[in-house]
C-alpha cells in the first residue's frame, strides 16, 4: 500500500505516519527528516537545505524528486510506504506519478488531514522530539508518560526544529497555500482522496485514518 498524508506544517502527519508504520508495517518517508539529515551531515545538499528551511521556503523539485526516486527504490520500500511531506507541489506530483508508472506502482489513498490555522501554529510551536529515537511529543498536546523521559526509547535528551519558532511557521503555512494545496483537486480528480477532521485529538485522528485504509 502506498499512502500519502497531505496537509499543512503540523496537521498531524508525521504522528500519524509513525502510527501507521507500526500498524501497517509501512515505512514513514519524511522528506523533512531526510533533508534535517542532510543539514546534520553538512553535506552541499544539506547546507542548501539548512538556508532554504529557515526561511521557511521550499527546496527545488528537481532535488527532492531524486530524493524521493532514490528512496523508494530501497529494499524496505516494497511492501509499501507512506509519504510524508512529499509531494509539496504539483511538478513533485506529477514526477511521482511517472516514478510510480515505471515501476507499476500505484497510489492508494491520498489523505488530507484538515486542522485551523490557530492549532496549527500551537502544535508547530509546542512540538519537541526525543534526541535519541526522534519520537514525536508536544508540551500540551502528547507529553512523556514519565515527564522528562521518552516513552519509546527511555532516552532523556530532546530536541527542538530550528524552524518550528512563529515566523518561520507563518512562511511555512504560505508555503503550503501557495504551493502545496493545489495538489489536492489534482488528485481529487482521481478519487482517491480522503479528508479527515484533524483538530480531533490524535487517537480519533488514527481511527479515522483506519476507517479509511481499511
Ligand atoms: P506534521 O508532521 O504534519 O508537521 P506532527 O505530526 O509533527 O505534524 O505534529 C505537530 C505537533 O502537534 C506535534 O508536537 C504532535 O505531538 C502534535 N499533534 C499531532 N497531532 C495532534 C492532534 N490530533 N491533536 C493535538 N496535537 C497533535
Ligand atoms: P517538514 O518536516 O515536512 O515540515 O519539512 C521541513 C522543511 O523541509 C520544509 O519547510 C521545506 O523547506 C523542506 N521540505 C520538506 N519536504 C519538501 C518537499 N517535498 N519539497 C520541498 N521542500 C521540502
Amino acid at each position: 500500500m502506498i499512502l500519502i498524508l497531505l496537509g499543512p506544517p503540523g496537521c498531524g502527519k508525521g504522528t500519524q505516519a509513525k502510527r501507521l508504520e507500526d500498524a501497517h508495517g509501512l515505512v514513514q518517508l519524511s522528506t523533512g527528516d531526510m533533508l534535517r539529515a542532510a543539514v546534520a551531515s553538512g553535506s552541499e545538499m544539506g547546507q542548501q537545505a539548512k538556508k532554504i528551511m529557515e526561511a521557511g521556503e521550499l527546496m527545488p523539485d528537481e532535488i527532492m524528486v531524486e530524493i524521493i526516486s532514490e528512496r523508494i527504490d530501497q529494499p524496505d520500500c516494497a511492501n509499501g510506504f507512506i509519504l510524508d511531506g512529499f509531494p509539496r507541489t504539483t511538478p513533485q506530483a506529477t514526477a511521482l506519478d511517472k516514478l510510480l508508472d515505471a515501476k507499476s506502482l500505484s497510489l492508494g489513498k491520498v489523505i488530507v488531514l484538515k486542522v485551523n490555522e490557530k492549532a496549527l501554529v500551537e502544535r508547530i510551536t509546542g512540538r519537541y522530539s526525543c534526541s535519541n529515537c526522534g519520537a514525536g511529543y508536544h508540551d500540551t498536546f502528547q507529553q512523556p508518560k514519565q515527564d522528562g523521559v521518552c516513552n519509546s526509547c527511555g532516552g532523556t535528551e530532546f530536541t527542538r526544529r530550528a524552524d518550528d519558532n512563529e515566523e518561520t511557521v507563518r512562511s511555512r503555512l504560505g508555503a503550503y497555500h501557495a504551493q502545496t494545496a493545489e495538489i489536492v483537486p489534482y488528485y481529487e480528480q482521481r478519487d482517491i482522496v480522503a479528508e479527515i477532521d484533524g483538530m480531533q485529538d490524535i487517537d480519533n485522528v488514527t481511527v479515522a485514518i483506519q476507517g479509511v485504509i481499511g
